[in-house]
This record gives C-alpha cells, sequence and structure tokens, in this order.
C-alpha cells in the first residue's frame, strides 16, 4: 500500500473490483460506502494453501524478530489510525469518539503491542537430579480467524495478533456485515508483514466460515461469535480435531447491593451496558437492583442516560450510534414490544422510527420486568436495559446464574470484601467489581458455560494458539 495515508486510499485499496461483491450500506445513513468482495471457495482453497507453504518460513524466524513485526505492525497502525476509525464509523456505525471508533483503533495497536511484549519462556517442569522435563510451546499451523461484526477490527486483532507471535499464519474470515472492516486492518497490518502471512477472505459464513472451520490444513479456529454457530463450528471441527477457542454469546447480569450511592454508579452502570449501543458480548445485559435502592438507581440511570446523544457517527459528538444492522434493529424492536406487551414499563426510549433510514434505537430503559421476560433472558445486544427488582441477595444470585450463559457478571457495592464473596459465587469468565466490561491485554478474557472455551489475552492467549511441547530427559 502506498503511504498516501486518507480514507479514499484505505477505500481504494479493499474494494471489489468486480461483480463478485456486495454493496455496504452506512447503517446511518443508508449511503453506500463501498462495494466488499464476495469470494468462493476456490479463493479460500488458495489462501489456505498459501499460508500453509508461508508458515514453516515464519515460525522459522526468531521470537525476537516476529515480536518486531507485531511493533511494525502496530506502528502502521497508529499511522492509518484515522481512516481506520472513519471506515470503521460508517460500516459499523459506531460514533467517532467515546468507548467507539478511534477506542477500537487504540486496541488494536494495544493488543499488537501486548502479543508482541508478553513473555512465554520454556517452562522448567521438574528438575530434581532423577527427572529433568521442560514445556516449550510451538506453532500449530494455520489459524482460521472469524469474527463478529460489532467489534470488527479490534476481535480480528485479538485473534491475529497471538497466532502470529506464536509462528502460525492466519486466514482471516470476517463477519459479511462488516467485511471491509476486517480487509481494512488486514491491509494496514500487511504494508509491514511478509506476503501470506495474514490473508482475509470474505463470503458468507455458511459457506466460507463453515469450509474455514472443517479444512483439514486449519490447525486451530479462533472463533467469535453467537453460541448458536459455535456449535456449528464444533460439528464442523470434529473430523480433524481442530483446536478451538470459543468466544460465544453473554448476558452478563449486573447485581446492585442495597449499600450503593445510586448517584455515583449510573454512569459506570451506564456504559457497562450501553457501550457500542449494547452491541457488545460482555455488556451488562440485565441489572438486578435491591429494592432499597431500586427506584433511585432507576432514576439516575435515567438521568444520565437521556443525556447521551445518539446520532451519525462522523458528526463530532455523538456517543451512541445505530444498531450495525437491520437485524438486529429487528431483534431489539421485538424484544421490547413484548417486554411492554407483558406490562413492564419502559421508563426511557421504547419508541423507534421505524420509518427512519438509520437503524437507530432510541436508548431505553425497562422496569418493573418479569425476571424471566424474554428481554431479560435472552441477549438483546442493542440498547435496551432491563432493570429488574430483588430484596433478597440470594435471589439475585440464583437469577444471574440461572441461564446458560457465563460471559461476564459484575457486582455493584461500597463493601468490597462483601462483593467479593459474592463475585466468586458467580458462574462467569470475569466478574467486575463495581464497573462492568473493561478490558486488558494482559488479562485472560473468555466464558464460562455456554458462552465458550478458552482464554484469550496474556500468557494464557498465547498458550491457546499454541502446541504445548513437552521435552523430558
Ligand atoms: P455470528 O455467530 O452470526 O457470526 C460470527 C461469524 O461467524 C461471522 O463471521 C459469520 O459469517 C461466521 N459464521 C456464520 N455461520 C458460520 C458457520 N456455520 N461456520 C463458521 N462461521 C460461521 O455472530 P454475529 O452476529 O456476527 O455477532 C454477534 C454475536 O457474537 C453475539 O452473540 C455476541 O455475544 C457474540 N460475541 C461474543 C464475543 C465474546 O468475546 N464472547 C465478542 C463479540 C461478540
Amino acid at each position: 500500500m502506498s503511504e498516501t495515508i486518507s480514507y479514499e486510499s484505505l477505500l481504494a485499496r479493499i474494494q471489489a473490483r468486480d461483480e463478485h461483491s456486495h454493496d455496504v450500506l452506512d447503517p446511518a445513513t443508508g449511503d453506500l460506502v463501498g462495494r466488499a468482495p464476495v469470494q468462493d471457495l476456490d479463493a479460500l482453497e488458495r489462501a489456505i494453501e498459501r499460508a500453509r507453504a508461508a508458515q514453516p518460513g515464519w515460525a522459522a524466524l526468531t521470537d525476537q524478530a516476529r515480536r518486531d513485526h507485531l511493533h511494525r505492525a502496530a506502528d502502521a497502525v497508529e499511522r492509518w489510525a484515522e481512516p481506520l476509525a472513519e471506515l470503521l464509523s460508517r460500516e459499523q456505525g459506531k460514533p467517532l469518539d467515546g468507548l467507539n471508533a478511534r477506542f477500537e483503533v487504540g486496541g488494536c495497536v494495544a493488543w499488537l503491542r501486548a502479543a508482541a511484549e508478553t513473555p512465554l519462556p520454556t517452562e522448567v517442569l521438574v528438575d530434581d537430579g532423577a527427572t529433568y522435563a521442560e514445556m516449550q510451546y510451538r506453532p500449530i499451523g494455520v489459524v482460521g480467524a472469524i469474527t463478529p461484526w460489532n467489534w470488527p477490527m479490534m476481535i480480528a486483532i485479538w485473534q491475529i495478533a497471538p497466532s502470529l507471535r506464536m509462528g502460525n499464519t492466519v486466514v482471516a474470515k470476517p463477519a459479511q456485515s462488516t467485511d471491509l472492516s476486517g480487509l481494512a486492518i488486514a491491509a494496514v497490518l500487511n504494508t509491514t508483514l511478509p506476503a501470506d502471512v495474514l490473508t482475509v477472505v470474505t463470503g458468507p459464513g455458511r459457506s466460507i466460515g463453515q469450509a474455514l472451520s472443517s479444512h483439514p490444513s486449519i490447525g486451530k479456529i479462533m472463533f467469535t461469535g453467537s453460541t448458536e454457530v459455535g456449535r456449528q463450528i464444533i460439528e464442523a471441527s470434529a473430523d480433524n480435531i481442530t483446536r478451538l477457542t470459543l468466544e460465544l454469546g453473554g448476558n452478563d447480569a449486573g447485581i446492585v447491593l442495597p449499600d450503593v450511592d445510586p448517584a455515583a454508579i449510573a454512569e459506570g452502570l451506564f456504559w457497562g451496558a450501553f457501550i457500542n449501543t449494547g452491541q457488545t458480548c460482555a455488556a451488562l445485559k440485565r441489572l438486578y437492583v435491591h429494592d432499597s435502592v431500586y427506584d433511585a438507581v432507576v432514576e439516575n440511570l435515567i438521568a444520565f442516560a437521556a443525556s447521551v446523544p445518539m446520532g451519525i457517527g462522523l458528526q463530532e459528538g455523538n456517543l451512541l450510534g445505530p444498531l450495525q444492522n437491520r437485524k438486529q434493529y429487528e431483534t431489539v424492536v421485538a424484544l421490547v414490544a413484548a417486554a411492554k406487551e407483558s406490562g413492564a414499563q419502559i421508563v426511557l426510549g421504547g419508541d423507534p422510527d421505524d420509518a427512519a433510514v438509520g437503524h437507530f434505537y432510541p436508548t431505553t430503559l425497562v422496569t418493573d420486568i418479569d425476571p424471566h421476560n424474554a428481554l431479560v433472558v435472552e441477549e438483546q445486544f442493542g440498547p435496551a436495559l432491563p432493570i429488574i427488582r430483588y430484596s433478597e441477595v440470594e435471589e439475585a444470585i440464583r437469577l444471574a446464574n440461572e441461564l446458560d450463559f457465563g460471559l461476564g457478571a459484575s457486582v455493584w457495592s461500597s463493601d468490597r470484601a462483601k462483593a467479593q464473596q459474592i463475585a466468586g459465587r458467580l458462574e462467569a469468565g470475569t466478574v467486575w467489581l463495581n464497573s462492568h466490561g473493561g478490558l486488558h491485554p494482559m488479562v485472560p478474557f473468555g466464558g464460562a458455560k455456554q458462552s465458550g472455551y478458552g482464554r484469550e489475552f496474556g500468557v494464557e492467549g498465547l498458550k491457546a494458539v499454541s502446541e504445548a511441547q513437552v521435552i523430558v530427559g
């Protein structure tokens, strides 16, 4: 890629040039963003073949050389940060500011550098005079990286960066509704990476994703997406015993104890739930609030939520955007309508303009809702938060744990010891205290129960894209 750094030059690099392509429309305006290629199984086959051929040479580099490559790739993302953020905003819908497009591109840089800097030395397991055993971490081969549409650049980096660091090559498949974002972040990485170490293949999940997951030359699938597709990948991977990391759906609970200061926690609760306009796997999706503070928590949440601007991502100042696609918009519409029908109170929002061009759903808070209403027990993945009243903390813990999901959870309290004790009883991969959803590149992240298995980030994340080998003697 020439180093004329502009949005136009980024788009020119990744746009489809023939009729095997689909229109990408801005979810806020309906405007054409560009055309993304729709590739076929032959293209996938060629990409896997090239990745397989490139892998031994990449693995033969020293660890330091691969770490240097990751830092150079991070430098390239920094240089291209503004065009990447603009494309992300136009295609995904998220605003430039706040915890949105620029934040996501910054996350790509942070996770690339963390993958480069995380040490993973050979471990001496036993050295007692009689036995010497050590464990080292070898590349698996070619990794298939399948991503969703909500954080299409950052989640791709979560999969790609550790895989490359450990000597694997990567064939990546973005979600079709954010193909351009997946292509763009890889194109920027490929300004500095050797040829064929990272290739993107676009196309429908049911053909390209399925074929990638069942391919005998793919040693590992890194998958982030829905639990339903996660199950299909498990089946597709069975014949080849392909290694899997599955980051699946979430329906995170937050429990607010009676000792909180409702005004002080409103902002944290809001962004825990509404980050990326609610389209985040580990967002707070059901909030259990003790009866004694329920009204005050709701009041403070309404006041904060009503002050957060929603609108077209490229218009500076907006902090919430549209739903990324019509299907997700309709899911939220149906869930809130059913909640209303059942007698729940819509205390903010809940009145979308169906005739609007963009997929905007207003910030919505739903109170006095039955704990088993669909808006509570299904993943809404949008800007509508159900707030459930409880009177005994045991009841809240039971309700939080009763679903099959187990990605994240949070406890809100001014008593740290009490909050920690409750956290230990919640069935979730991560439990946050007095916040929700914050991630760190050195802190392992992943799901319990049907939210998936395996951990990303930090040392655990490097091990997950490696084959452990024990040497004895
Ligand atoms: P999705 O499961 O529909 O699609 C994810 C990816 O899988 C896409 O690239 C899609 O094309 C591909 N795919 C579809 N069918 C496939 C198949 N049969 N085989 C292989 N690949 C296939 O998910 P989505 O709608 O893009 O994203 C939303 C979901 O992702 C939500 O459930 C959300 O909770 C989850 N998610 C989880 C995490 C996490 O870290 N646990 C992070 C982000 C999103």
